[in-house]
């Protein structure tokens, strides 16, 4: 091993785990410590203020003035008792982020000194010169002006001297440039067709809210080989490494357990995202080796997706210290699997009713099918548009790699499930409603109660039903949830808001309530069905009878993309108030550029390390080869020599026909990225890109890979997968 990779890897076998101080108490006394919601509103707000602020928060009322600067007032005397000296608006900008910029509290008091200062103005609205945020066009640098806009829904918190407090992130011309502003409309949007859709079985509900429970997956690598791998640290995967002879084969890491120096790791996270108020729940070790998993348990869509965002930004910088670096990126590792995000998604009332549960009574049960079946049909019609929604350039290595769902989106149910569909659609509607004591009953056949326990399980499945919700488990691992998200409350709510207005028409026509959703179902039914699909989504057979049920089976990453602009997108979308085309246009622009960014790093990355690298340790060590069959002339016999030096003139040769193949792979690969470069259309150049550039980093890497087999390990510079994947 070279002394350089052998002290940074010796560093990282004696690293001992941190010592991790626990706050006093038990987390349900810490919980949401650091967090302004609605215990700590009533303590620091008068009364008025906090019943008007709970309003907005509950019913979306606009905030005057005179409330904002109350609730600001509250707000800042919390802070500065928690020892925040800054306030920043927190919000999602287009990249995989969050974003801020922190203000002190205090001005000038005229008199000399300062004086803490904050109001509703500054709570409410800030403008920040954002100019280089990506906008895709919408706003341009001479037109710099974006405004952050409070999100009352989500409640600030404090991350170590600042108040931070969730916005929106809007243009001057009031273009969303961010993922809350349309995940908020969407989820405004489903909550009120469905709540529509629930009034046919109780007319007392007056809300239904999205929930969202997301699984993180994540990798830990020691901060000393991170270091040592710039790959890693540039693009957040390596682009080279020859597998490492043990892996996942033995299955041994799954729930195994949990190293002394991730446990603390994960320790200390848990304890500042309580404070924070998420509230963590689960954490064990997943497939691959150094994976993890931390899932909390699922809330109100909005917050738990702030609560991501935020639990991402803890673990980054919590890992640091303890001496690793988290990998967030789906696929930091070739030959392991990567990494995703669950999303489990579900609806429910105002009165805690899980609308993706079934019930105990024919009523709630037929409930139950309408709201699987309008899902499902939302899903059928707009899966090439949910696909768009988790794709990027790093979660395409994992989609249809067998470890994660395929690049088609279909939804597995179940066998209970799918007998009930079954039965419904081929039953005639007057069977399944009977005459009961007060009216019309449907007779749908009862559903075991086992159900949300049943190992009914696909895990090949992008869109499963798990009981009480969907999982939807294609979401990439660094993503945003909100662009999953927004993209199916969306799509639901345009289907429900379909299915209404079809049985409402079934009923002005004479039909009974039941019997008229009934009716409607059964189309519904029938036309999803492609969507459904129970068997192996990792098979061959699959994507042959994806591509005829019209599924969409787009697998480069540019133009799955393109689903974005697809009519029935952009008409679901203006529909529900979600985006308008402008907005999706824009956001397009952003996702190619993006995609062509990274896709660019990489190769100017892995040119680099070949180049600087690996071709100069191959040639160092073919020299010492050549140096060896030399001097073996001058101390054997010619023939004996060469007989002698066979394996190592092979392997000579080797080595040359490697490094040849790489120097001329890396030249073309500079010469395809310059034919790109030129071009102008953002989507006609990361298509250049993907169809050009891409496929030439596996290529190059193919032959780096088997030269990290051949040559010295004392002089190999860069840490292997060994070494990065089992580190304590
Ligand atoms: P598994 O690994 O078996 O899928 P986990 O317990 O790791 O399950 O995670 C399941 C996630 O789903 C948790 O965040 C949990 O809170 C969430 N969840 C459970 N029920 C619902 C529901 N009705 N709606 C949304 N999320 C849910
Ligand atoms: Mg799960």
């Amino acid at each position: 091993m070279s002394t350089l990779r052998f002290r940074v890897v010796e560093a990282a076998f004696k690293k001992k785990a941190v010592e991790v101080c626990s706050p006093a108490g038990k987390p349900s006394e810490y919980f949401a410590r650091k967090v302004f919601n609605r215990e700590k509103m009533l303590r620091y707000l008068p009364e008025k203020a906090y019943a008007q602020l709970a309003d907005s928060i509950d019913n979306g009322t606009p905030l005057d003035r005179g409330t904002a600067d109350a609730v600001a007032l509250g707000m800042k005397k919390w802070a500065i008792e928690m020892g925040a000296t800054h306030y920043t608006h927190w919000f999602h900008p287009l990249t995989e982020g969050t974003a801020e910029k922190h203000d002190s509290f205090v001005d000038l008091d005229g008199k000399g000194g300062l004086v803490e200062k904050f109001s509703g103005k500054l709570l409410i609205q800030q403008e920040p010169d954002a100019s280089s945020f990506p906008s895709g066009g919408i706003r341009n640098t001479f037109e710099a002006r974006g405004y952050t806009a409070w999100d009352p829904s989500s409640p600030a918190f404090i991350i170590d001297d600042t108040l931070c407090i969730p916005t929106i992130f809007i243009s001057y011309t009031g273009e969303s440039l961010d993922y809350k502003a349309p995940l908020l409309r969407a989820l405004e949007a489903v909550g009120k067709a469905a709540a529509g859709v629930c009034r046919y079985f109780d007319p007392g509900v007056k809300k239904v809210y999205a929930y969202l429970g997301w699984e993180q997956e994540y990798f830990l690598v020691d901060e000393g080989l991170y270091a040592a791998r710039p790959d890693l640290l540039l693009t957040g995967r390596t682009l080279m490494g020859h597998e490492s002879s043990k892996n996942q084969q033995l299955e041994d890491h799954y729930f195994g357990a949990i190293p002394t120096r991730v446990q603390a790791f994960m320790k200390e996270l848990e304890i500042e995202a309580l404070e924070l108020g998420i509230p963590l729940k689960t954490r064990h070790n997943e497939v691959a080796p150094n994976q993890f998993e931390v899932a909390p348990i699922f809330e109100e869509c909005n917050l738990a997706n702030d609560h991501n965002l935020l639990v991402m930004a803890l673990m980054r910088k919590v890992s640091r210290k303890h001496g690793f670096r988290v990998l967030l990126h789906e696929k930091p590792f070739k030959g392991i699997n990567g990494s995703g995000k669950h999303n489990n998604w579900s609806l429910g009332t105002d009165g805690g009713v899980g609308l993706m549960s079934p019930g105990k009574s024919p009523e709630e049960n037929l409930r139950f099918i309408t709201f699987v079946v309008n899902v499902l049909k939302a899903v059928y019609r707009h899966n090439g548009l949910l696909k768009a929604s988790i794709i990027s350039a790093n979660n395409a290595h994992r989609l249809g790699a067998n470890e994660a769902p395929p690049a088609i989106l279909s939804s597995f149910l179940g066998s209970q499930v799918t007998a009930v569909l079954e039965r419904l659609e081929n039953t005639d509607v007057n069977e399944v409603v009977v005459e009961g004591k007060q009216g019309m009953k449907p007779d749908i056949a009862r559903i075991p109660e086992l159900l949300l326990d049943n190992t009914d399980r696909n895990r090949t499945s992008a869109f499963a039903f798990t009981g009480n919700r969907f999982e939807f488990r294609a979401v990439g691992s660094e993503a945003n949830c909100a662009a999953a998200m927004l993209a199916l409350n969306a799509a639901v709510a345009e289907q429900l808001t379909l299915f209404k207005a079809e049985v409402d028409r079934e009923m002005a026509s004479g039909k009974e309530t039941f019997a008229a959703i009934l009716e409607t179902l059964r189309k519904d039914i029938k036309e999803s069905k492609p969507i459904r699909f129970d068997g192996n989504g990792y098979s061959e057979a699959w994507k042959a009878e994806a591509l005829r049920r019209g599924l969409d089976c787009e697998t480069s990453v540019p133009l799955i993309i393109d689903a974005y602009l697809k009519d029935s997108s952009v008409r679901m979308f203006e529909r529900t108030g979600v985006m308008t085309r402008k907005e999706l246009e824009a956001r397009n622009e952003v996702k190619w550029e993006t995609y062509t960014k990274k896709i660019q790093i990489e190769a100017r990355v892995l040119g680099d390390l070949a180049m600087n690298h690996i071709i100069p340790i191959a040639t160092r060590y073919q020299s010492s080869l050549i140096d060896n069959v030399y001097k073996m002339r001058d101390l054997f016999p010619a023939d004996k020599a060469a007989r002698m030096s066979v394996r190592n003139l092979e392997i000579i040769e080797d080595i040359a026909e490697h490094i040849c193949f790489i120097k001329e792979k890396t030249d073309e690969m500079v010469e395809a990225r310059k034919v790109a470069n030129k071009i102008t259309s953002e989507r006609e150049k990361a298509i250049a890109y993907h169809d050009k550039v891409f496929p030439m980093l596996d290529e190059i890497r193919y032959h780096i890979d088997k030269l990290e087999l051949v040559v010295d390990d004392e002089i190999w510079t860069l840490p292997k997968y060994r070494e990065l994947l089992f580190i304590r």
